[in-house]
């Protein structure tokens, strides 16, 4: 997303920009989005919410985020949703594809080059926008991976080797309970997302630990505890009337039987079903130290945005669509003037 939305930016203030991608398509984990792209209320909810977040990243985020999206709109992005049906944030959803699409059609086919397997290119960059490093994480943890394949922390070693300096704990990540299986498809990220924790007992798969703490609302909190229990598994226990409560669109009933359907034990416990979960890492939270400007703290000259930036949602989630787009408008602006 950061990438894209810094190089329609530039386009639009009448530079050339060129985009290197590392995958076989551009669009990142934006195209395997649920696509809202979503504020808190206030730059005060917002500390409460991820209270290890700079504030001045923050109010970023909450200042410039409804011209952005106002921006998207009128370069034509299609909006699926004018709510985002969450009462604690404000934001629209749109459709992932059209989104891309529409950036693209903005920077223009022959500015986005897809790279040689092995080539990253990195040092031609001005703007960092490499997705952060959810695929390195997953894979060092023993997690599932929730989010594109390429992102392994090229740009963060890069700038980091540039003098960059990182912010936020690089261990943490926002993700979803998935079904305890070995692999799963990108097309079933959203699909198969067990977000049941709040009407669930959730201990580890040996049960020697239990979740005791205060869940938060996006279950943030209780995932991230989990990848580190024993073998990062859990069972959900969940009694059976509460199959019909409703989280989003899908009821309780019918996330335990699509986690059934992608084989994941789901049993009787005494009365309740119990269904083992394990992490599934979306994207990591620390990163990049960027300053108001989107400049990379300790480097001359090199901007980053999206994922590969830290110090916004720590201690919490915040969208990771809406930091993208703020700062890669802001990096293209700056990198610019
Ligand atoms: C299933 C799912 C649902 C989600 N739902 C939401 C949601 O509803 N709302 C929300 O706010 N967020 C959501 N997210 C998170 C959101 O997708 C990310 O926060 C957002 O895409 C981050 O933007 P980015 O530009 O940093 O990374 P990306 O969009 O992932 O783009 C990074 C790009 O960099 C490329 N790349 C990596 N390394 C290199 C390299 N060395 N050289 C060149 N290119 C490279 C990658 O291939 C990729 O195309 C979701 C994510 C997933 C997977």
């Amino acid at each position: 997303m950061a990438g894209l939305a810094a190089a329609a930016r530039a386009r639009e203030l009448g530079a050339e920009p060129v985009v290197l991608e590392k995958g076989d398509r551009p669009g990142g984990s934006m195209l395997l989005s649920s696509c809202v792209i979503w504020r808190y209320h206030s730059l005060e909810a917002f500390q409460e919410e991820c209270p290890r977040g700079d504030p001045a990243l923050q109010r970023a985020i909450v200042e410039g985020l409804d011209e952005a999206i106002e921006w998207l709109e009128s370069l034509g992005a299609p909006v699926v949703e004018h709510q985002t049906g969450n009462p604690r944030t404000l934001g629209k959803r749109f459709d992932p594809a059209g989104l891309t699409g529409t950036l693209l059609r903005v920077i223009g086919d022959d500015s986005v080059r897809l790279l040689e397997r092995g080539q990253t290119p990195l040092q031609k960059a001005d703007i960092l926008s490499t997705g952060g490093f959810p695929v390195r994480l997953a894979r060092e943890r023993g997690l599932l991976l929730r989010a594109n394949r390429w992102s392994e922390g090229d740009g963060l070693d890069f700038a980091v080797a540039r003098g960059g300096q990182t912010t936020g704990d690089l261990g943490e990540f926002y993700g979803r309970s998935m079904p305890a299986v070995e692999h799963i498809e990108e097309r079933d990220y959203v699909r198969l997302a067990q977000l049941y924790g709040r009407f669930a007992e959730v201990e580890a798969h040996d049960r020697s630990v239990r979740f005791e703490g205060e869940l938060d609302w996006s279950e943030t909190n209780l995932v991230q505890a989990i990848a580190g229990w024993p073998d990062g598994l859990a069972w959900y226990f969940v009694e059976r009337s509460v199959l019909p409560q409703k989280v989003r669109e899908k009821t309780v009933g019918e996330m335990i039987e699509a986690a059934r359907a992608a084989g994941a034990p789901v049993e009787d416990d005494d009365g309740r079903i119990a269904v083992l979960v394990r992490p599934g890492v979306t994207q990591t939270l620390g990163g990049l130290r960027i300053d108001e400007r989107a400049r990379v703290v300790g480097t001359d000259g090199l901007y980053a945005a999206g994922a590969d930036v830290g110090g916004i949602s720590n201690g919490g989630w915040s969208s990771g669509l809406a930091a993208a787009l703020v700062f890669g408008r802001i990096a293209a602006e700056q990198a610019l003037s």
